[in-house]
């Protein structure tokens, strides 16, 4: 037997051309595009890719791209003052301080200093109280772009068993409020748990959130199972994820591969949030669950 190879770039494709139709009704309605501000401090070269693509792909939605690059050595009163400037600014929507921050910067509180309502990412205390309580807010892109594939494959969630490895504010945990408001009965697993083996073994849906090449073995997932791998690890031997991906395909229903799975959705939820954010700001009905 040979799993479904879920594919995360289609589905990112298809979500990002009905974005950019919404985009151009957007502003026929405001009179402007959307705006997305990128903040990116120091030389990381991981997160200069991701700043690249994101503003490529902001700029291919129709969307205004407004990047910030600023020296690692930046103190925290300058960046805090840009982050004021950004949530004053009324053409900007959306607002993204690409982590990690260099050593220095205290990234909480840089999150808590955007305005919840621009925090497109969803990791302000105020957007994960809101996910948390059911409230609408900004949900984390990663995680929204996860349940987007599941059901995608799955269709309804509803009273499946889901494991979420990992437990980061980033993924894992905001992975697995979205699980519980989608009605599945959620396990979070971490590098604490006991029997990780035996706990992935009762999951209908395996979320991989760790960091650590093909850790998930294939022969621990139960069989006819749906296989989210997050993870994004570089080895000599190129990009692979945190799931056996072989094993998993031999006995999974559905596997995200790594690249083309996950990471594509990330990008086109993000896009999807600003349009939201754009919306709310305007005061222009919008869709939100259908979009
Ligand atoms: P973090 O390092 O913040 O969290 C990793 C989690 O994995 C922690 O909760 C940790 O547990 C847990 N863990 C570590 N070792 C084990 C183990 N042996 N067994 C079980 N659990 C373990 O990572 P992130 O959540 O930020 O990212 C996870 C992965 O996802 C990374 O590879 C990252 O690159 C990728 N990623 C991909 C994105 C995409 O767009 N595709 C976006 C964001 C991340 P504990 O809490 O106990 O330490």
């Amino acid at each position: 037997m040979s799993a479904h190879i879920i594919d995360g770039k289609a589905v990112a494709a298809r979500l990002r051309a009905r974005i950019a139709t919404q985009v151009t009704d957007f502003v026929t309605a405001a009179g402007r595009a959307p705006g997305l501000a990128v903040v990116l401090v120091g030389e990381d070269p991981a997160s200069a890719v991701y700043v690249r693509s994101k503003g490529k792909a902001t700029r291919e939605a129709g969307m205004e791209s407004i990047e910030h690059r600023l020296a690692a050595d930046i103190g925290q009163a300058e960046l805090l003052a840009l982050i004021d400037t950004l949530n004053a600014d009324p053409a900007v929507d959306g607002i993204l301080v690409q982590l990690p921050l260099p050593e220095g910067i205290d990234e909480q509180a840089v999150i808590t200093r955007i305005d919840p309502d621009k925090d497109v990412d969803g990791f302000h205390p105020v957007n994960v109280g809101r996910l948390a309580t059911g409230l609408d807010g900004f949900v984390p892109c990663t995680p929204a772009g996860c349940v987007m594939l599941l059901k995608e494959t799955i269709g309804d969630l509803t009273g499946l068993d889901a494991v979420v490895i990992g437990r980061s504010n980033i993924v894992g945990k905001p992975m697995a409020a979205l699980l519980i408001a989608e009605s599945c009965t959620v396990t979070v697993a971490h590098s604490r748990t006991r029997d990780l083996a035996g706990v992935v073994a009762r999951a209908d849906i395996v979320v991989a959130a760790v960091g650590r090449p093909e850790m998930v073995r294939g022969e621990w997932i139960k069989p006819g199972a749906t296989v989210i791998d997050v993870g994004i690890n570089r080895t000599e031997a190129g990009l692979v994820g945190d799931v056996d991906f072989a094993g998993a395909m031999s006995v999974a229903a559905a596997v995200t591969p790594v690249p083309g799975g996950v990471g594509p959705m990330t990008i086109a939820c993000l896009l999807r949030n600003t349009l939201i954010s754009a919306h709310r700001r305007a005061g222009i009905a919008f869709d939100e669950r259908a979009a």
